[in-house]
């Protein structure tokens, strides 16, 4: 099961529309929000339990949340604004 990137709720993950919100949803916009919800979540987790497990805050996991979802998702916001401002 997948989640829509537009009204949150469950649904296949090759449907290319959703059937609560009825947005069509492309394979790669489809692709991208399940890598940022899931690695947002275990990231998330993980950073949680090592922190408590050390009772420190581990920066690291944050780092290395930075670098592979948050950068990786500027990139990409910024090359579609570069290709909106080209191609419209
Ligand atoms: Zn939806």
């Amino acid at each position: 099961m997948a989640i829509c990137p537009e009204c949150g709720s469950s649904k296949p993950f090759f449907a290319r529309r959703c059937h609560a919100c009825n947005e069509e949803i492309g394979f790669w916009r489809q692709t991208i929000a399940m890598y940022v919800f899931y690695s947002t979540v275990f990231i998330g987790l993980w950073f949680v339990v090592a922190s408590a497990a050390s009772m420190s805050f581990q920066w690291g996991i944050l780092l290395f949340y930075v670098m592979w979802v948050a950068v990786p998702l500027l990139i990409i916001w910024f090359l579609i604004f570069v290709w909106m401002l080209i191609f419209s």
